[in-house]
């Protein structure tokens, strides 16, 4: 039996290939996949990347020859799940009362899932999509792409070569608010800057006092000065549209409050909105730092001498540059310690990502929801993550974060992204799986 039409195996069988990066072995998925599409001899098959156990796949579907082929892209490595309390195990991918369970169930092999299955749809009804239908499985994007994306655009970019448009995650982009739901499209998504702060002074022994300028105190104050901070705002035009549309679907007082959001320079925090989404929107206003990662000392009896801490940074997207995000950060913390840059997402020339286009594909991918679901309304958004498709975009590809799901209002698995129990809906994978059959079916 080797039909791929039935995304939920499927995805069962992707979870309990673990793919936990680092180390990633994407190469497992790989040869998985390659194994299941050895049926078919239509199919151009590529394993590329810049070691054996970091594989990238490309398999180009072939359309009629009517339109520019489309990319879909899904990267096959998950977050790992260290320290995290599961309530099923998380590569066992267990069906639990209608939900498959487990890392990467929604980021993203959930989504990999439904393109393959979208793709296994069509091939039994005898159909073929427009143009040629390019599927990239990517290593490497939960660190920074460097194995995946960013190597393939790089070093292979002729694999892409006359793509028009793409289709990838949505990076955990959905929102709900004020009872309606939305299906996220993004647009536009800011990228990872991801710097490194090493703190060094007088260590030593920890039975007596310690000089004022150790390590630990200057700690202290760099969490202090970057925890919890708005940098300075600045709306561009993927958040403008996404506020606007979001006042358009909902009531008032909300929707003057967005709209407020949108048009005051004031800066205030955003008011009357639920926490989660007033954090949210208001990420997506700002480039935002987080400190995630401290390495202090590891004996009892030891003042250490060195602290390094980790930043997560995510910038704008459009013409906002690392130059413009550092200085920002130095206004809190001062001339020193060096930012030392571990990674720099998809703009590493500080070259520009363009501006979203909201024409026909776009439109395509709205009515496709709209049908699929008339309760809820389709939602041009920036992505406060980063996914792969900045660096698609480098190629000239207008790229769009979607993988619908239809869930009920209120349930928790957009936000249980990179966090314990990961699961998703089989409804949700199905209702998926056939708004991405439409889409191949549909788009020019
Ligand atoms: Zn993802």
């Amino acid at each position: 039996m080797n039909s791929l039409t039935n995304p939920v195996p499927l995805l069962q069988d992707l979870i309990r290939i673990d793919t936990t990066n680092p180390p990633g072995d994407e190469i497992a998925c790989v040869e998985y996949l390659i194994d299941r599409f050895a049926h078919r001899d239509d199919l151009d098959i590529k394993v590329l990347g810049p070691s054996r156990d970091r594989a990238n796949l490309i398999v180009r579907f072939p359309g009629r020859g009517v339109a520019p082929p489309l990319l879909l892209h899904g990267h096959s490595d998950v977050v790992p799940v260290t320290g995290q309390d599961w309530r099923h195990p998380p590569f066992e991918a267990r069906l639990v009362d209608g939900e498959v369970w487990g890392r990467g169930s929604v980021d993203m092999k959930g989504g990999l899932a439904m393109m393959v299955s979208s793709l296994a749809r069509l091939h039994e009804a005898g159909q073929r999509p427009a143009g040629d239908v390019v599927l990239a499985v990517v290593a490497d994007e939960e660190h920074g792409s460097i194995a995946g994306a960013r190597w393939l655009t790089r070093e292979h970019p002729e694999l892409f070569s006359g793509i028009r448009y793409a289709v990838g995650e949505e990076g955990g982009a959905g929102i709900e608010l004020g009872g309606q739901r939305f299906h996220p499209i993004v647009v536009a998504e800011k990228r990872a800057c991801w710097f490194r702060v090493t703190l060094r002074g007088p260590g030593g022994h920890a039975s007596r006092l310690a000089p004022p300028q150790t390590p630990m105190r200057q700690l202290g104050h760099l969490l202090t000065a970057l925890s919890g901070v708005r940098l300075p705002r600045h709306l561009g035009p993927a958040a403008h549209r996404m506020l606007t549309e979001l006042a358009g679907h909902l009531p008032d007082p909300l929707a003057g409050r967005l709209r407020s959001l949108r048009d005051d320079d004031s800066d205030a925090p955003p008011v009357g909105l639920p926490e989660d989404q007033a954090l949210q929107i208001d990420s997506l206003l700002r480039n935002t730092v987080n400190p995630t990662v401290v390495r202090a000392g590891d004996k009892i009896n030891v003042v250490p001498g060195e602290i390094t801490v980790d930043l997560d940074g995510r910038i704008l997207p459009g013409d906002h540059t690392r130059d413009e995000f550092v200085s920002e950060l130095r206004a809190l913390i001062g001339p020193e310690p060096p930012l030392e840059l571990l990674v720099e997402g998809f703009a590493v020339d500080q070259s520009r990502i363009p501006e979203p286009e909201f024409g026909g594909f776009y439109e395509t991918l709205a009515d496709i929801t709209r049908k699929a679901d008339a309760d809820a309304a389709p939602l041009p958004m920036m992505s406060p993550a980063s996914t792969d498709a900045g660096f698609f975009a480098q190629l000239g590809i207008r790229c769009y974060g979607w993988l619908p799901m239809k869930v009920p209002a209120g349930s928790p698995y957009r936000t249980l992204l990179h966090r314990a129990d990961e699961r998703i809906p089989v409804e949700a994978l199905e209702f998926g799986t056939q708004c991405m059959t439409a889409l191949l079916r549909d788009y020019r």
